[in-house]
């Protein structure tokens, strides 16, 4: 039984609306009949059920895969044989029937992870996105021809791995599944996904948008259940030949290290500590208000937040000032009321974030600005109020640990190259954000600090859809997103042709 998450106990509530896993272009029961209840975490009522699948629900999944992708031999199935111009087409009307769904993916994102319905709404456009862009990539990807011994002529050939894995968290369903899966399909594997057990509602729907564009059965297959269940026996599995996992990075450890047992090669999207360096030329004007929104957004449970800000010592006054005026406006309320933010995902979430806010407050960090609850917000849901912490001294926890909440902390630098070091003394290295008019300090630092991605003068938290992206150090290894990811969802062959 699920102890923690938002999709909490067994349940046959019949009031709910219950969901299926998809396996072979249809909705199935788990083998075992099991059911998990699907949380509304704007007010903590259980609105529906989803399957509890486990082992053997993967194995039947990874099976269809396997058949969609050999068939009778190698790569000889439907899907193994499909062209990459079908592939393209078919991704691209799949954009289209999610582009036309928008307004109801948003609102089904909205009620399941608790973000405010524009979020939902976003995310839903930026899934499309993602399946446009790889549809446009799809026949593209090409290997090259290579210089030899005179009498060789020697090229190498990308191909898909055969059946790819894919472990999705619940805080971007929609935006995690159309990079890595939307990448994956185009480079021709089969898909088997298993969401968070927080939130996977949409991501059932899309797996029937996708049947009725005509995807074979077995391109894609969805299943629902716990962690340590459905998603530990994917990561073990023989049948699959690529892992993308999406989490945090205990679980990534524990996922790479099943995966390893069957040499399995890994992508791992790791959590982040992300740092914002504001300089005393910056242009606050224009920062400020990013720099709020990189960490309120989704209420701070987005692995690229920036959830360190460090300020240069002369605006540090001011800049406080500003920053408390405007987390004092910030409003939390139920996903529908498309507030500042919403809830947090889960009763859990809510409990590490209090008990990060405790700890800190214990060891003398002080709360320097805070926002407010809706009054009218169900007293069931899961809220957390934005927090502006400082200043937090050197090496503290809430400057080292991930809090996955709308907690910002600020720290104070004299100059570029404490700023630089005070940026890149936690274990993560996803993104950075760069505040300063200087040029040469810019490209200098963008250097200098260890992350996937650097912005300067804006914060991307994630960056678009065509921008490479994942992180070094515990923030995991491997590049989704852009042209990039294409590469990780392929293995390149090399072919030695010899004729004197
Ligand atoms: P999590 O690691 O608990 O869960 C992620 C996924 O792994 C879920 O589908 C879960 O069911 C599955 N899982 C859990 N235990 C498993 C096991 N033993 N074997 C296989 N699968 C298992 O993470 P979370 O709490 O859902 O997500 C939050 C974390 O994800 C944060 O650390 C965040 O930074 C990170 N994240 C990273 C990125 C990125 O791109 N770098 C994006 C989003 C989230």
């Amino acid at each position: 039984m699920a102890s923690e998450p938002n999709a909490v106990a067994e349940t046959s509530t019949a009031s709910t609306t219950a969901y299926g896993l998809f396996i072979d272009n249809r909705f199935r029961d788990a083998i075992t009949g099991r059911t998990l209840g699907v949380v509304d975490p704007s007010d903590g009522s259980i609105f529906a059920t989803i399957p509890r699948g486990d082992t053997d629900d993967i194995a039947v999944a990874v099976a269809s895969a396997r058949q969609a992708f050999d068939g009778a031999g190698t790569a000889d199935g439907v899907w193994g044989r499909s062209t990459a111009l079908e592939r393209s087409r078919l991704l691209r009307k799949l954009a289209d029937v999610v582009l036309a769904h928008v307004p109801e993916l948003g609102a089904l994102e909205a009620r399941d992870t608790g973000k405010p319905l524009r979020q939902g709404i976003a995310d839903a456009t930026a899934l499309a996105r993602y399946f446009e862009f790889y549809a446009g990539a799809a026949d593209k990807l090409h290997g090259q021809t290579l210089p030899y011994q005179q009498g060789y002529t020697v090229m190498t050939i990308r191909e898909p791995h055969g059946v790819t894995g894919h472990i999705i968290p619940w805080n971007y369903p929609m935006q995690i599944f159309g990079r890595s899966v939307g990448a994956a399909l185009a480079a021709g594997n089969a898909c088997v996904v298993k969401p968070a057990e927080d939130a996977c509602l949409s991501l059932l729907r899309i797996g029937e948008m996708a049947a009725s564009c005509g995807f074979p059965p077995g391109a894609l297959s969805i299943v629902t259940g716990l962690g340590t269940e459905a998603g530990a026996a994917l990561a073990s599995h023989p049948g699959i030949d690529h892992i993308s996992f999406t989490g945090s990075p205990q679980t990534g450890e524990h996922v790479a290290s099943m995966a390893a047992r069957h040499h399995c090669p890994v992508t791992l999207e790791l959590g982040g500590k992300s740092p914002q360096l504001v300089f005393d030329d910056a242009d606050l004007d224009n920062a400020l208000p990013v720099l709020v929104n990189a960490i309120i957004q989704n209420a701070g449970q987005t692995c690229s937040a920036g959830s360190r800000l460090l300020v240069q010592r002369a605006i540090a006054p001011m800049i406080q000032e500003r920053l408390s005026e405007i987390f004092a406006g910030l409003r939390a309320a139920p996903a529908m009321q498309d507030a500042d933010l919403g809830p947090l995902i889960s009763r859990r979430q809510q409990q590490r974030v209090w008990d990060c806010l405790s700890e800190a407050q214990s060891t003398g960090v002080r709360v320097l600005a805070q926002g407010q609850i809706d009054p009218l917000a169900p007293a069931g849901g899961f809220y957390q109020v934005p927090v502006l912490l400082g200043e937090v001294p050197n090496g503290h926890r809430i400057e080292q640990e991930e809090i996955f909440g709308p907690v910002l902390a600020l720290d104070i630098f004299d100059d570029e190259s404490q700023a630089q070091r005070k940026a890149n003394a936690t274990p993560y290295g996803l993104v950075a954000g760069i505040w300063t008019r200087d040029g040469a300090r810019q490209l200098r630092l963008a250097r200098r600090l260890r992350a996937g991605q650097v912005f300067i003068n804006n914060y991307g938290a994630g960056g678009g859809v065509e921008l490479p992206f994942g992180g070094v150090g515990r923030s995991g290894y491997g590049r989704e997103k852009g042209f990039e990811a294409l590469y990780g969802f392929t293995a390149l062959k090399t072919i030695a042709i010899r004729h004197d």
